[in-house]
């Protein structure tokens, strides 16, 4: 049994994550399980207050069984770096944490199944900003289908998974890869988070019929026993 106090320390956050991650590394709620080489989990902090969160592990990703480790990854972590931030400081995961057969997108009922993941990972590390890396996380993430080059480098506070967060959508590191502007836009985005992790954060708003006001739908984060 923990201590009394325990709960919310890092220790105790770290063997959360694990025992989460050694349920999810046996997850066949979609047909990802057939196809992957391990399930990605993510990496980080336990008790970050920044999340990163992509779209679904590359081919570099389901070899190795860690987020953002192939040529998107090294762009982000050198990128995170001008910006004054260890990787090991923050915490990365993904919207999915099993590669698509040929990278291809995401399907909605892989994002709905895959959620519930994600959900806890975000009640466990409970982090103060969550960067949405690209359109498929920004779209779950926020509830909305507005598309990332409208949205990015603009925080908004919403509710996820009970709590208040700061949710800061950014180009994904792939699309910057592709051009330059878009670049330049995500490394100057990037470059605001130290200033935004610190920004205090509303209290939660009464609930009205059940919900809070800015709340992302629970069933579409996957608020539901992971078991
Ligand atoms: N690698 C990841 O882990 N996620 C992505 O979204 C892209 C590459």
């Amino acid at each position: 049994m923990e201590a009394v106090g325990d709960e919310g320390s890092l220790d105790s956050r770290e063997r959360s994550l694990r025992r989460v991650c050694d349920q999810a590394s046996r997850c066949e709620r979609c047909g990802l399980s057939e196809t992957r080489t391990q399930v990605v989990f993510g990496s980080g902090r336990a008790d970050a207050e920044v999340m990163f969160i992509g779209e679904a592990p590359g081919a570099d990703e389901d070899r190795l069984g860690t987020p953002f480790v192939g040529r998107s990854g090294r762009l982000l972590d050198g990128l995170l770096a001008e910006a004054g931030i260890e990787r090991e400081e923050v915490f990365i995961a993904n919207v999915l944490k099993c590669r698509p057969p040929e990278n291809r997108d995401p399907r909605p009922v892989e994002i709905e199944s895959c959620s519930v993941w994600l959900a806890k990972q975000m009640e466990l590390v409970e982090p103060r900003l969550v960067c949405t890396l690209g359109n498929f996380a920004t779209k779950l993430l926020r509830g909305d289908p507005t598309g990332i080059t409208k949205v990015h480098g603009t925080p908004e506070i919403k509710t996820v998974a009970g709590r208040r967060v700061r949710l800061y959508p950014l180009f994904h590191p792939s699309a910057a890869l592709r051009s330059t502007t878009t670049l330049g836009l995500l490394r100057a985005d990037l470059m605001r988070i130290p200033d935004l992790v610190g920004l205090p954060l509303p209290a939660p708003e009464a609930p009205i019929g059940g919900r809070s006001p800015g709340e992302v739908p629970g069933r579409q984060l996957g608020l539901l026993d992971p078991e």
